[in-house]
């Protein structure tokens, strides 16, 4: 455990990109700006600390659709809002619903531990960018 609390330069310059931003940046979003400050580094490096750092609990992993994942630096659970028209992920500033998070077992005898909550939609920069009007323009 001790080990594990000692971070190497490039786990710890990773935690530092993620937590820098709120927009659930993909692994290749992340080695862009790490290759930054490491030039060295590999896309392979970089998949393999964020496991890692998954792993100890400092970052989440958000798979979206099922068709790509990306990472969240905040650790606790907290929900989601996509945009279907920029497909950017939000965080939304809401309390967890408390019937959620106090359900332990499905119906049907699953144990539960966590839950996700993701909202989709229109987002606010897109409708203030007119993404409706011309949605309903055809
Ligand atoms: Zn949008
Ligand atoms: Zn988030």
């Amino acid at each position: 455990m001790e080990k594990n609390r000692r971070m190497t330069r490039q786990k710890k310059i990773i935690l530092e990109l993620l937590r820098s931003t709120n927009t659930h940046p993909t692994a290749e979003w992340i080695y862009e700006k790490a290759r930054e400050r490491i030039p060295e580094i590999s896309l392979g490096t970089v998949y393999r600390n964020l496991n890692l750092l998954k792993e100890l609990g400092e970052i989440m992993e958000l798979s979206f659709g099922g068709a790509y994942k990306c990472y969240d630096g905040i650790p606790v659970n907290h929900y989601h809002y996509r945009c279907r028209i920029c497909h950017r992920v939000y965080d939304v500033d809401m309390p967890l619903v408390d019937q959620l998070s106090k359900l332990t077992e499905t119906g049907d005898g699953h144990r539960i531990e966590t839950h996700r909550l993701e909202f989709s939609g229109v987002c606010s920069a897109c409708l203030a960018a007119g993404a409706l009007d011309r949605e309903d323009a055809g």
